[in-house]
């Protein structure tokens, strides 16, 4: 069975692309087939992974059946990691979707023969038709929240769509948990942040929390996930131990 990642939270900056490129990396050092969606128009996921730059299909032609998954599929050599490009074409899927009949669907129909152990999709910051299709063809959500002041700004409105989707288009979807992002233990404030993420969310939150680090705001510019680029730094044993984490909730 395939496991698919919905990574998504409608607030900007917080980890969204950051926490899918390298949990993808540690899925397949876990021996796992990988495939991201980048599903966002800005095309961070792409870009991080060194895969930007060739006239490439990417997923806005796949979701429009203009193009097979299969066809637009790239590996990142140096982590192997599969990916579907995303670039702005994407931007204007919102308005072409608008009046299809599926309009919800047209994501999960073009996930739906492709045969990996996880997909992940990197969602762009919105509650939007976009994110509906990415929470509609997906089995779990993951909610990466910035241990910053108003990291729960928003939350609110996210569970609502969560449970609308899972109540109408996705009856398959479940929360696979909250991860805090961009830690720093040395102020209270961050604590704080985890103390109030706990109250709400309580064992969701995943123990594993990431730390601020310079390693991991710096590997994209070289295409590498951070496995590939420092794996002694703080921020690449974090991710490697979060995603031991979803191993054992997705599998058990
Ligand atoms: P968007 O909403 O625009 O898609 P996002 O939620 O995908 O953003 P990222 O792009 O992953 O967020 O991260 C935002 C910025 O913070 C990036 O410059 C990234 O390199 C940096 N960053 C992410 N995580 C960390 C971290 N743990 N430590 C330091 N910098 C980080
Ligand atoms: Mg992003």
């Amino acid at each position: 069975m395939t496991n698919i990642i919905a990574v998504l939270n409608q607030k900007g900056g917080v980890g969204k692309t950051t926490s899918t490129i390298n949990l993808a990396a540690y899925l397949v050092k876990s021996g796992k087939s990988v495939l991201i969606v980048d599903f966002d128009p800005q095309g961070n996921a792409t870009s991080g992974l060194g895969l930007d730059g060739g006239p490439v299909k990417t997923s806005y032609e796949v979701m429009l059946g203009l193009d097979k998954a299969e066809s637009a599929i790239l590996v990142s050599p140096d982590s192997g990691i599969s990916l579907i490009p995303a670039n702005n074409n994407l931007a204007a899927a919102e308005l072409e979707l608008k009046d299809q009949p599926n309009r919800e669907s047209m994501l999960k129909n073009m996930l739906e023969n492709l045969k990996y152990d996880y997909i992940l999709i990197d969602c762009p910051p919105a509650l939007s038709l976009l994110t509906i299709n990415a929470l509609t063809a997906s089995n779990w959500l993951l909610i990466p929240v910035q241990a910053e002041f108003f990291a729960m700004e928003g939350i609110g409105q996210l569970m609502e769509v969560f449970q609308r989707v899972k109540q109408t288009t996705n009856t398959n979807l479940n929360l696979l948990g909250v991860l805090v992002t961009m830690y720093d233990g040395r102020t209270s404030l961050a604590e704080q942040v985890v103390d109030e993420l706990s109250k709400y969310f309580g064992d969701v939150v995943f123990k594993t929390y990431i730390p601020r680090n310079v390693r991991l705001a710096e590997a994209p510019s070289y295409g590498k996930p951070i496995s590939e680029h420092d794996k002694w730094s703080k921020g690449a044993r974090a991710y490697k131990q979060f995603t031991k984490e979803v191993i054992k909730r997705v599998e058990g």
